[in-house]
């Protein structure tokens, strides 16, 4: 079943919807303020960018990317910068003693 995501126009906040079939309408009503101005986001689900293209340097599905600690976090950061938000100092902290080689705060292995 496809999922589409939506973004609200009102309050900039992201819904998903099922939709029965590819070819089913939908009018989507944002989740958060119930608001029908909704733009369709593309999902990487319906671009067909899981399948191919894979590369080792920018891509994190490739086999081997995470070999280089410095990708680790790569796609929270690209996510914040896309978003022009500041990341939270918590993540970011996060993130960078994972490069380091530590394991983060409140992770049990
Ligand atoms: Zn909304």
């Amino acid at each position: 079943m496809p999922i589409y995501e939506y973004r609200c126009n009102s309050c900039n906040r992201l819904s998903s919807f099922f939709v029965r079939s590819i070819t089913s309408s939908l009018e989507p009503t944002c989740s958060h303020c119930t608001s029908n101005e909704m733009e369709r986001r593309m999902s990487p689900f319906s671009t067909g960018k899981l399948e191919g293209n894979l590369d080792a340097g920018n891509d994190h599905r490739a086999p081997g990317y995470y070999n280089d600690p410095s990708n680790i976090g790569r796609g929270v950061e690209d996510a914040f910068a896309k978003f022009g938000k500041d990341m939270p100092q918590a993540i970011r902290d996060n993130i960078d003693s994972a490069r380091a080689g530590e394991i983060p705060k409140g992770i049990d292995l």
